[in-house]
């Protein structure tokens, strides 16, 4: 099966899984050879209701019977009425929103609203970030580098992530004051050649290391941009809908993009995104030339599983679900760091959390052979887990995010099983 894979498969993501799955449900992934894996990933953090949950089924079975798709200019109900509920989740003056597929699309959607809204074209990003591996958005995704896919989208700027942990600019020793987005702004004002159009951020750097934005930083964030006649992306791929335990991760501070993007737990596995603005900056923006008409934009079937995703948080107080686990997880994952010296730090919001290893809690040196190590031992002994990394050089920090209907005998299984791999890595 192994080979199959390699001959018709181009390796799009490094190696293959182990193993070929036959069936996911739940919380678990079920593979061809009868092992039973405990999903703290919820697939590409996708499904927060958990693999295949009856109700996206249901709904997806229902649109299939009315229309699997339609031309671009045509929209159904579910479609209409998923976007009025956006609009209803979200604060004033967010309710005008594009239906799409993947998060790299919203993004660059994202993009082209605000150049064409401001009619300039420089866009920043954060080091560390994860946006897309499309042309616009990988310009902006600094967190894997860009080997072998030059050059960039002209005026592509990163400035540096507020990483507490590891202060980029050796200024913080414990908290983090956002000096980095002061002198960030100082070097892009610098080599910008005054077209600065957006910023783009995510909320909790999830690709580059589960890092949180300090409180504070994202309304700072929106007021350089306005002092710059920039707009203000937030890009919740991974922490809207729930995970961090609100219902987008932008309320924890007090402010509201300009634009915000919602993808991956939007449709809850299914292909969904939605790139959400105001009526004035829609307006220009089309005024000024705006158009998307792609293949997908507004398909009624995943815009029905977007519709079942969000009954679904709302009638199983999902939101709520992710603070209260979010907190277990937190803290058994601390009892762990109690009994290993190589845990150096748990951090995360929600159900989003990271566990940076190594080899030495007073020097913090990244124990990247280890991270390795644990995630495969994990692996085999039935745990399936990320890891991610920051600009290439760490590999050490596993990434723990399991649906939002995660039970605590769930999450107590997982505990064992990496409390396991720890010591059998650590021999
Ligand atoms: N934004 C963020 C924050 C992401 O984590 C990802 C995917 N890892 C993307 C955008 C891109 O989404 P997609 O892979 O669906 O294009």
């Amino acid at each position: 099966m192994r080979d199959e894979r390699e001959r018709f498969l181009i390796r799009y993501a490094g190696d293959f899984a182990p193993f070929v799955v036959e069936k996911a449900e739940g919380a678990w992934v079920l593979t061809t050879e009868g092992q039973r894996v405990l999903d703290f990933t919820s697939g590409q953090i996708s499904s927060t209701l958990g693999h295949n949950h009856p109700r996206i089924v249901e709904a997806i079975e229902r649109s299939l019977r009315t229309g699997i798709h339609l031309n671009s200019w045509m929209v159904n109900e579910d479609v209409l009425e998923l976007a009025r509920r956006l609009a209803e989740l979200l604060p004033d003056p967010l309710e005008r929103s594009i239906l799409l597929n993947t998060g790299s699309e919203t993004n660059e959607v994202a993009l082209r609203l605000a150049k064409a809204f401001t009619g300039k074209f420089e866009v920043v990003g954060l080091t560390r970030s994860f946006h897309g591996l499309l042309a616009g958005t990988n310009s902006v995704t600094f967190s894997m580098g860009h080997k072998g896919n030059g050059p960039l989208m002209p005026g592509s700027f990163a400035i540096p992530a507020p990483y507490e942990y590891r202060c980029p600019i050796r200024h913080c020793v414990r908290r983090c004051d956002m000096t980095c987005l002061d002198v960030g702004f100082e070097i892009v004002d610098q080599a910008s050649v005054g077209s600065l159009a957006a910023m783009v951020v995510e909320p909790v750097l999830s690709t580059g290391g589960i890092i949180p934005l300090p409180e504070g930083y994202l309304s700072a964030a929106k007021r350089k941009c306005a002092e710059r006649d920039m707009l203000l992306i937030v890009d919740e791929a991974q922490t809207g809908l729930g995970r961090v335990g609100s219902m987008f991760a932008f309320e924890q501070d007090d402010v509201v993009p300009d634009i915000l993007t919602v993808s991956k737990t939007l449709g809850g596995g299914v292909p969904l995104g939605a790139t959400i603005t105001s009526a004035e900056i829609e307006q220009k923006a089309v005024d000024n030339g705006f158009l998307h008409i792609t293949t997908h934009v507004s398909d009624p079937m995943p815009a029905a599983a977007g519709l079942a995703v969000l009954d679904v948080i709302a009638e199983e107080n999902l939101v709520g679900r992710a603070q209260d686990m979010g907190r277990y997880l937190t803290d058994r994952l601390g009892e762990l760091r109690d009994k290993y010296d190589q845990i150096g730090d748990i951090r995360g919001r929600g159900l989003l959390v990271g566990l940076e290893l190594v080899t030495d809690k007073e020097t913090r040196e990244p124990a990247n052979d280890l991270g390795a190590a644990v995630t495969a031992e994990c692996l085999r002994l039935g745990l399936s887990m990320n890891i991610v990394k920051g600009d290439g050089s760490q590999r050490n920090c596993l990434r723990l995010a399991p649906p939002l209907t995660i039970t605590t005998d769930e999450i107590d299984i997982a505990i064992d099983i990496l409390d396991t791999a720890l010591r059998t890595c650590l021999g």
